[in-house]
């Protein structure tokens, strides 16, 4: 198939080339959208991203350009209006799991990171600043973490977690039974978030997940918590986490990913003033953790993606 490949870099260029079963690729840059849509013209299938956007309006232009199928390499599929696809009998295949503990040892590391502020005393001694002002942490061992969605990743995370002498309450709408059976306590959010000193999210982007984490779920926080945000950065109503902050409700913030993360994230913008106000504000707080969407970013994951991927484009040829 003549597949048009959006979003993408030397880093995934290289693994996609590697594990391409038969098919011809053609590489852009940028991210799909409404203004770029004509790029798709004389393509079968697209091969697209998180930061792609495939709404109402662009799965049109798709259909009238021919195309028959939506290659994800990813997990989560907010950015495609699945019904419309199905409307217009455009497939979307994704890559529901991928090197789960990719994220989730992602997840850990900022935890381990704003709690111990390694990055800080990194930046101290290469100053000649030897003090510990300011370094004091907490012992994860026998720490209370809101584990908020227990799929794939959550449950690597749990376990993870678990290695680490953490008690872990969970609240998922579809508890794991193999979970349970190793030791994991479900409740419901309230439960969950109540006394936590870490809460985690692990859910998908839905209508009904939105801004889970808002004003009034903030309030069910322990006071100077620790929220960490892998998934993804519509679960988070930024305002309202960064009024937590300067009140100190928040004690610490660490995002893998960020709402309307696309115009910045995956870019080389070094040397210029970041101009969105947001990520401004928040990088101002000397609490919070910034990672450029990176955590499925692991060898093992980018082979992974790659594979399957190549793996559904197959399977939608042969029917
Ligand atoms: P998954 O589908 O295996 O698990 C999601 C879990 O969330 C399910 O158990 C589901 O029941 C639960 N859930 C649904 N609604 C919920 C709610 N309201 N509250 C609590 N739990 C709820 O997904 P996964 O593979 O574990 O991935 C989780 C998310 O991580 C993905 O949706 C994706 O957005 C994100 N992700 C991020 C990266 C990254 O690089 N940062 C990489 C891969 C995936």
């Amino acid at each position: 198939m003549k597949i048009a490949v959006f979003s993408t870099c030397k880093y995934d260029r290289d693994f996609l080339q590697e594990y391409n079963t038969d098919h011809e690729l053609t590489f852009f840059e940028s991210a799909l959208n409404l203004q770029n849509v004509a790029l798709t013209k004389g393509f079968q299938a697209l091969c697209l991203f998180v930061n792609d956007s495939a709404d109402r309006e662009v799965l049109q232009a798709l259909k009238a350009n021919g195309i028959r199928l939506i290659l994800l390499r990813c997990a989560g599929f907010n950015n495609v209006d699945i019904a419309t696809a199905a409307e217009l009998g455009i497939k979307v295949l994704r890559v529901p799991a991928y090197s789960p503990e990719a994220v989730a040892e992602h997840a850990m590391a900022m935890i381990l990171t704003l709690n111990r502020k390694t990055h800080k005393a990194y930046n101290r001694i290469r100053e000649g600043n030897f003090s510990l002002e300011g370094l004091i942490g907490f012992n994860l061992h026998k720490c209370k973490v809101a584990l908020i969605g227990t799929g794939n990743i959550g449950k690597a995370f749990y376990r993870i977690l678990k290695g680490f002498g953490c008690m872990v309450v969970a609240y998922d709408p579809y508890p794991d039974a193999a979970l349970i059976e190793e030791g994991l306590a479900y409740g419901t959010m309230e439960e969950a978030l109540k006394d936590a000193e870490v809460v985690s999210l692990h859910c998908p982007l839905t209508e009904e997940t939105h801004h889970m984490i808002n004003a009034d779920t903030l309030k069910l926080f322990k006071k100077g918590a620790m929220l960490i945000n892998t998934s993804r950065g519509g679960l988070i109503h930024t305002q309202d986490v960064i009024e937590a902050l300067k009140s100190a409700q928040l004690g610490y913030l660490g995002l893998d990913v960020y709402e309307q993360e696309s115009k910045l994230f995956f870019q080389d913008l070094s040397g210029d003033i970041i101009q969105d106000d947001l990520i401004s504000r928040l990088i101002s707080f000397p609490n919070v953790l910034i990672t450029s969407h990176q955590g499925f970013f692991t060898r093992e994951a980018m082979q992974q993606i790659a594979e399957i991927t190549f793996a559904n484009a197959d399977a939608f040829e042969s029917g």
